[in-house]
């Protein structure tokens, strides 16, 4: 089983590391990966200027293939497929901060996962959710270790992956949770620089969502939440609605 690690961290994160060691006892193992964080950056693509893409020897990992990109997680995935050929799975993660609800649309490490699936690969995402407790990416490493050849073995559905949070410390246990509206009270910061010119700073708090079975829920309960994600935006139940009102639509 060839397995394809990226994230959105960077190369060096920790997050990345943990989970590259505890895959390379049941599989081959490539990383390639930015080569200085990215979180938030989506699901962009460098297309204005030429890639990087550099052999990168990790301490404690010497005997793993790694690459580092001065690019985006779907780069990396990207340009990791090309010059290695299919993986059987790409794995991104594990993300230092879970992604839950609308983060899908933001995240890098959701990225990376859907440009596998759209190369039909079967793809996952990892995240760890942070807390007052020091960061252990072990939990979830582990689980990978278990999910990932079954994974490989089941495949995933087309356009399908899977997203995959854990909770701060050890789950409670593992549950299937849908995607939640989970999203930010946005509160931008404005502050002078030493200029005097105005800059902003992007916070915001989480909302308090707590709708039953969804994926924040779980996670916040304390569980792993896995949720499958379907790259299919299209709403069809809308379809009859909506042809009540657009002008110039051909009779059905
Ligand atoms: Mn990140």
């Amino acid at each position: 089983m060839k397995v394809l690690i990226s994230n959105d961290d960077g190369i060096f994160s920790p997050g990345i590391q943990v989970l590259a060691r505890a895959l390379s006892e049941v599989a081959e193992v490539l990383i390639v990966a930015p080569d200085v964080e990215q979180s938030g950056v989506g699901h962009s693509i460098t297309i204005r200027r030429p890639l990087r893409y550099r052999r990168t020897k990790l301490r404690g990992l010497e005997d793993i293939e790694a690459y580092r990109v001065d690019g985006t997680p779907a780069d990396c995935v990207v340009l990791g497929v090309h010059n290695s050929g299919q993986p059987d799975v790409v794995v991104s993660g594990i993300n230092i901060g879970s992604n839950l609800g609308y983060d899908v649309t933001h995240s890098g490490t959701v990225a990376a996962a859907i440009e596998g699936t759209t190369l039909g690969i079967p793809s996952l995402a990892f995240s760890l959710r942070t807390g007052e407790a020091e960061l252990d990416f072990s939990h979830a490493a582990e689980y990978a270790k278990a999910l990932i050849p079954q994974v490989a073995k089941n495949g995933l559905p087309d356009r399908t992956l899977l997203n995959v949070n854990f909770p701060v410390g050890k789950p409670r246990g593992v549950r299937l949770a849908r995607q939640s509206t989970h999203s930010y009270e946005d509160s931008i910061l404005m502050r002078e620089d030493p200029d005097g010119v105005p800059y902003y700073w992007v916070a915001g708090t989480p909302t308090a969502e707590r709708e039953p079975d969804t994926d924040y829920t779980t996670v916040v309960d304390g569980y792993a939440a896995i949720t499958p994600l379907y790259l299919d935006f299209t709403h069809s139940r809308y379809f009859a609605d909506l042809a009540e009102f657009v002008p110039g639509l051909e009779p059905a």
